[in-house]
């Protein structure tokens, strides 16, 4: 990754910034914070990949520092090291107790605070490629499974309250099957892409998120969108697959690939659970199949 990673320096003594910023300036971006107060509003604005943390200082020190951007979804997974004067194991222990990843001791040594600063931020980027991968689709880059079920439980419970239309759209490809015979695998994988961007298109403009819900099936999060949107999102989506324009000699329904569409839309209520729309929504797409596929059905529970 090229990209030059951040770095929040907190320390209420200047002197103290100024000699870690010279060793860390060449290789990264610096920004600083002079006491606890400024540090969390300052992480909150930038989202630093790392903290470097003094632990005595006026005000807010810095194990409460470090105990709130523990509490706070947004920072709670950036590395922070404390950097104190204090060469004691008690500091050290109380430090790591309250979520710091490592510690250097004042006066600082360059190598070594270079050395901890730049393995923990290749750690970190790891972490966050790691948790990256656990939510996409390998093949497509959209959402996998996993991430459309949180998305879909997450949205339908913050929308709940508000009683706002909520749709869901489920896809298939028809007769991938015949496709994959047809075209072999290889080919079968680029149709799938491709379609996978057609959709991502089409949804992008509803604020939407598309997954890869498995194998040629796709699925689609419409938060606030009515029955009538959510039909004409489908269209739209299905225009878009058209306009790919890909050959299925072997297809039952037309000379291009077709897709098959289910939809549930409902206004949010607290007790209903984002599965009710997973479900509907499936068995709109088996009647869709069953009517003869390349069309849409909907309800409207
Ligand atoms: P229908 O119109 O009823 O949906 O028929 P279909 O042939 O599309 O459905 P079926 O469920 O019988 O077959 C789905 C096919 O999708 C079978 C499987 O080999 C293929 N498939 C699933 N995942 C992948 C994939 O990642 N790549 C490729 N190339 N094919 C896949
Ligand atoms: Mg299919
Ligand atoms: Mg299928």
């Amino acid at each position: 990754m090229s990209e030059r990673a951040v770095i929040l320096i907190v320390d209420d003594e200047i002197s103290n910034i100024e000699i870690m910023n010279a060793i860390l300036e060449d290789n990264y971006d610096i920004s600083f914070a002079t006491s606890g107060e400024q540090a969390l509003e300052v992480a909150r604005s930038i989202l630093p990949d790392l903290i470097l943390l003094d632990v005595m200082m006026p005000g807010i020190d810095g194990y409460e520092v470090c105990t709130r951007l523990k509490s706070d979804h947004l920072l709670a997974d950036v590395p922070v090291i404390f950097t104190t004067g204090l060469d004691d194991q008690d500091a050290e222990v109380r430090g790591l107790s309250v979520g710091a990843i490592d510690y250097v001791t004042k006066p600082i040594n360059p190598v070594v605070l270079s050395a901890r600063v730049s393995n923990h931020i290749e750690l970190k980027r790891f972490r966050d490629q790691l948790a990256q991968m656990a939510v996409t689709d390998a093949l497509t880059g959209l959402s996998n499974r996993r991430q459309l079920e949180e998305t879909l439980k997450a949205e339908t419970s913050r929308l709940a309250p508000t009683g706002d239309w909520f749709s869901f759209i489920m896809l298939d490809i028809d007769f991938f099957k015949l496709f994959n015979d047809t075209y072999g695998h290889p080919e079968g994988d680029r149709c799938i892409t491709m379609v996978a961007s057609a959709l991502a298109r089409a949804v992008h403009k509803m604020a939407g998120v598309t997954a890869r819900y498995g194998g040629e099936e796709f699925a689609c999060i419409l938060p606030g969108a009515d029955p009538k949107s959510a039909l004409e999102t489908a269209k739209d989506i299905q225009s878009h697959i058209q306009a790919l324009n890909i050959p299925h000699s072997r297809s039952k329904v037309s000379a291009t690939v077709t897709v098959s569409m289910g939809i549930a839309s409902a206004k949010t209520q607290p007790d209903m659970s984002g599965n009710l729309w997973l479900q509907h929504a499936d068995h709109q797409l088996y009647i869709s199949k069953k009517n003869g596929r390349d069309q849409i059905s909907i309800i409207e529970f």
